[in-house]
């Protein structure tokens, strides 16, 4: 079989063989249910507890505010929605930005068909906007600020920590999204100054349908779901346990290179970006270069859709990712490349590049030569 690349990282990671390694067992002979009293459940709860001390630690919070999710897009959903109808008693008011994820959008749009109102604060043409914006849009009647820590799309890095600190000067709760940023930058909840934050396994190397929602001791979030009273009643129904083993030891293992597996992804992320611009003189980076994930690169090729650039990369094996979406012919550019504000042309154009833990450099210069060649056809 032909050679794959794989760059496409922030959409999902592979099972690590040690996370497969410590899940499997409770796939197969420790099958239990955490509920149950035998010891067949004991060990599955055990195992969740295990998990949930590793979790909570991981973000200096303790176990009690660690509740496990089928995700990111469904912790995102409890935050938003669980939290705005828990303090509707104290006004109607949210505040998020244009580029988050659609997991924390939609929530808004649903909150705004409850009667709430919602502010999405526009972004700059690198992704960002000044942390006073986030102040004042602040109002009397504001209960809850979301704002993402990394963006999916670009990269850019959010100041949650100053975020934080302006929401909770206001008696505000704050929530991040940090299902691109745990594992790959400190996440600590009490120096971001976050009420509620999310993250997701699969984007660490962990495995699909697994994600936790931290919440604040004495923050108050009304639940999604109703039936038994696993995750402090907040979360009912049946323990994923092999998921959540799994998630406990893709943190740990993500934790253990933190000094190590971000700054090599930085500079292969660099090196990627600086090749494609001495080849590309017109091509243009998308977001931040500097406050921005170490392995994103997102780039726009004017005069090349992205979608076509993308079915080519993969006929090359190079599995990447465009920000905008083909529907019925005509491309649209994502929500997040519209944000920023650049020629429908560049927005159409646009290539996501996210480099991982198995990327090489070799990985990157055949990416390059596969690049060069379909870019300069298309444009033919
Ligand atoms: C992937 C992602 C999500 C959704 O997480 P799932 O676990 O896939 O549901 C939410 N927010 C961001 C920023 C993401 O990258």
């Amino acid at each position: 079989m032909r050679k794959t690349i794989y760059l496409d990282h922030s959409a999902t990671t592979p099972v690590e063989p040690a996370v497969f390694a410590a899940m499997t067992p409770y796939l197969t002979e420790k099958f239990g249910n955490a509920s149950s009293i035998h010891s067949f459940g004991r060990d599955a709860r055990a195992a969740v507890d295990e998990a949930r001390d590793t979790i909570a630690s991981s973000v200096g919070a303790s176990a009690a505010e660690i509740h496990f999710t089928s995700g990111g897009t469904e912790a995102d959903n409890l935050a938003v929605l669980g939290a705005a109808r828990a303090n509707r008693d104290r006004g109607d008011h949210i505040v998020t930005c244009a580029t988050e994820h659609h997991a924390v959008l939609e929530s808004c749009k649903r909150l705004e068909e409850e009667g709430f109102r919602v502010t999405y604060l526009p972004v700059d043409s690198e992704g960002l906007f000044d942390p006073s914006d986030v102040a004042s849009a602040i109002t009397d009647r504001t209960i809850l600020v979301s704002i993402m820590h990394v963006n999916n799309e670009i990269g850019v890095i959010h100041p949650i920590s100053i975020i934080g600190r302006s929401a909770s000067e206001r008696g505000v709760l704050f929530h991040t999204d940090a299902v691109q940023s745990f594992g790959v930058l400190r996440v600590d909840v009490d120096r971001l100054n976050v009420d509620l934050l999310s993250a997701s396994a699969h984007k660490i190397y962990g495995p699909k349908g697994a994600g936790f929602l931290y919440v604040r001791s004495g923050v108050r979030i009304e639940p999604l779901q109703f039936g038994g009273g696993q995750e402090r009643e907040r979360r009912p129904g049946t323990e994923n346990v092999a998921g959540i083993v799994g998630l406990g030891a893709a943190a740990e293992l993500a934790l253990s290179q933190i000094e190590t597996t971000p700054p090599r992804l930085a500079a292969l992320r660099d090196y990627l970006i600086d090749s494609i611009l001495s080849r590309f003189p017109d091509a243009h980076v998308n977001g931040h270069r500097q406050l921005r994930a170490p392995g994103n690169a997102n780039i726009s090729f004017a005069g090349v859709e992205g979608e076509i650039l993308l079915l080519n990369l993969d006929l090359e094996g190079i599995a990447a990712s465009s920000g905008s979406a083909c529907t019925a012919g005509s491309t649209h550019a994502s929500h997040v490349l519209t944000a920023l504000q650049l020629s429908p042309e560049l927005a159409r154009g646009s290539l996501r590049l996210t480099v991982g833990r198995g990327t090489t450099k070799e990985d990157i210069d055949e990416a390059l030569v596969a690049l060069e060649t379909i870019v300069g056809r298309l444009r033919e």
